[in-house]
Parts: structure tokens; sequence; C-alpha cells
């Protein structure tokens, strides 16, 4: 692996397809595999990651927003692409871009359908979410009645699929929530297919779910986090691989003798002699403040180095006292060691929003 010379992401390819094949190891064969890839996949790179994925044969896209749906449109990606959280006011967008959205509530449907109509489409596809229990977005199981006699008024639109989404697949003290969630989706499912008259796909399960609920994978299973390399427990991360490595290097060492300060707001003070070495990246660049102040750490030549002080905009200050290092060298701020859920724990947070917070200014390398 090329030595860092700036702050970069360097996303392992094959790590990704490792978790890939991982995660359809864990399914049927004839279920199909949606790969979420919303917030720039996870923080890594959307085009890149579709792209890569597109060719391993994955069968499905999602992301939240119409604007990263027409990204990926724009970038050649031909797959479907299901949109969790599409907004009315960008339909028209939706529909010149072949992106399906997901439909959860009479407003959304009914201005989908007169949009669609005005557009002269027939059985465009779209996605109904049904809320089972997360309380965030979906129908409810009254709803199904309506939905019917709006589809059955209209050819505009035709559903693809029926979805549901767990609340705490990833919790195993949370098993009897789940399953009673997995079996109200399997109800509202069964009835709005009667009433419809024909068979949309059926989905529910996440990275958690693919892994913890095996009997509820139905048609298609719907993965984010494994994919980039986190399997939400500490057996399963041994599964994957983390695909992301956020590399930086050290622009300037300082010898701070006892009773100066480091940083912004000089909050903190050193006791002792120490060493400390000034990196290039910031919370512009998604290292958090709360990071600051010795949470959060580094790692340099294989050993720990805790952040000193606030966090600035651009630049973090590490302890490097008892590390034999010098300006220039590489420093790792997460990787396959010392992981971005490790990273993520120091702050009480999920990998999720360290992997995501990685700002557009950092540099995307490819490791192929
Ligand atoms: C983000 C998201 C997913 C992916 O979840 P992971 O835990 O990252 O696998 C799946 N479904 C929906 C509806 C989502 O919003």
């Amino acid at each position: 692996m090329p030595k860092a010379q700036e702050t970069v992401l360097e996303i392992d390819l094959k790590a990704l397809q490792h978790n890939f094949e991982y995660l359809k190891s864990k399914f049927k064969s004839e279920t199909k595999f949606l790969a979420v890839v919303k917030a720039f996949a996870y923080g890594s790179d959307a085009v890149e990651i579709a792209n890569y994925l597109q060719n391993l044969d994955v069968d499905y896209f999602a992301v939240a927003y119409i604007n990263e749906g027409i990204t990926l449109r724009n970038a050649g990606i031909t797959k479907p692409i299901l949109v969790l959280h599409p907004q009315a006011v960008n339909f028209k967008k939706l529909i010149k871009h072949c992106l399906e959205p997901s439909l959860y509530n009479a407003k959304i449907l009914n201005e989908f359908i007169e949009i669609a109509s005005a557009e002269k489409q027939t059985n465009y596809p779209v996605h109904l979410k049904f809320n089972t229990g997360l309380n965030r977005l979906g129908f409810g199981e009254n709803d199904v009645d309506f939905i019917a006699s709006k589809l059955k008024e209209t050819e505009a639109i035709k559903v693809k699929s029926i979805f549901s989404h767990l609340a705490a697949s990833e919790d195993l003290d949370e098993k009897i929530f789940t399953k009673n969630q997995i079996k109200n989706f399997e109800t509202i499912a069964g009835n709005f297919t009667k009433c419809i008259g024909y068979r949309p796909m059926f989905h529910i399960c996440n990275t958690s779910g693919v892994l913890n609920y095996p009997e509820a994978h139905f048609d298609m299973v719907r993965s984010g986090i494994g994919l980039y390399g986190f399997g939400n427990s500490e057996k399963e991360n041994k599964n994957f691989k983390p695909i992301g490595t956020l590399k930086t290097i050290i622009s300037q060492i300082h010898e701070i003798k006892k009773g100066e300060s480091v940083g912004y707001n000089r909050v903190f003070k050193s006791d002792a002699f120490l060493k400390t070495a000034t990196l290039p990246i910031g919370h512009a660049d998604g290292i958090g403040r709360q990071y600051g102040n010795g949470k959060g750490f580094v790692t340099i030549n294989g050993q720990k180095a805790p952040i000193l002080g606030n966090v600035c905009m651009d630049m973090i200050m590490v302890n490097i006292t008892n590390i034999d290092c010098k300006e220039g060298d590489e420093v790792i701020v997460f990787g396959t060691n010392n992981t971005a859920e490790n990273l993520a724990e120091t702050a009480k947070t999920i990998s999720y929003e360290i992997i995501t917070a990685i700002s557009q200014r950092v540099k995307r390398t490819y490791l192929k």
C-alpha cells in the first residue's frame, strides 16, 4: 500500500467484494440483493461503489434522495434504483431518470400518481413502504384498502414491491419485537397482494436483518453497512472487512513544556513535558469535536496517539510523547485494525455516523 502524503480515504474494492460475497452466502440465490448506496455509499463514493457492485451483479440499488439517484444515472448506473425518501418537488426529475420512489403515505401516493399521470406514464414502478414499528415512514396496516382503491383508479403506476424496515435488527434483546414486526409485515403484504390481485416483491431486512433473521429474507434484502465492512456485533464484525482506511500524515511536531497549553481555548494544559503531532484533518473533514480532549485517538507506527485539546476545523493535535515518529510519517485515523467502529465508540456513537461524516474534502483513492 502506498504511504499517504496527505489526508486520504483509501477504499479497498476487494474488501467490498468480500463483504458482498459474505452477505450473499447468507441468503438463497433466488433472493435479490439491494445495495444501499445512500449518503455517498456511507461516506465512500457512491459512483465508484455502485459501478463495482453493478459488475458483481447486484440486483438493485437504493439511495435516500432523488438527487443521489440522478448522480448514479449520470454516471452510467443502469440497474433499478429505489429512492427511499423522495420529495414530491423532484418527482418529474425522478421519472426522467427512471428512479423508483418509495411511497409511504396518502399525500405522497396522490402526488406521485398525479405527476406520473401528467407525464403519461403507465405501470411506473413504485415501492410501498409500511410502518411495522419503527414509526418513521410508512403506511399503516389499515391503509391497505385505501391504497388498493387508488391503484384501481389509475394505470399510471404499478407496485413493484412492498417493504418495511426493522427498528432493532442488530439488538438480540429485541428479538420478540422484531419477530412481531416481521409477522405484521407478512400479514400486511399478504392482505395487500389479495387486494391488488398480483404479487409484488416483499422485503424487510437490512444488514443485521440478513444476519439475524434468515426467516425474513423474503424476495430481496437491503444491505448497507455490511457492504462497507461492519456487522453490528463483535462476532459478525470478524466476517467483514472494513473497506475504508482514513489516513493522514504528521505536518509538524512540537515539544510542549510543563504548564503550556495545546490548541484553541487552552483546554489542554500539560502537567509534564510532552511531544505533539499536528495532523491535517479536523471537524470539517468529519472528525467531530466530540473526539477531542483525549477521547478519540489515531495510530502512528502501530501505537495509539490520543487527540489533545479541541478538534480544530482543519487540524487535530495528538500526543506522541512515547511514539517514535517524525514529520511526514503516515497516520492511520481508522482502518482494519483500529476500526471506524472502535473510534466511534470513543465518542459514544456508531460506525454509521463516523464513516458517513467523512467530508467531500477528503480525497478518495482506490485499491483494486
Ligand atoms: C439505510 C437503510 C438500509 C440499510 O441499512 P444497513 O443497516 O446499513 O444495512 C436498509 N433499509 C432502509 C429503509 C434504510 O433506510
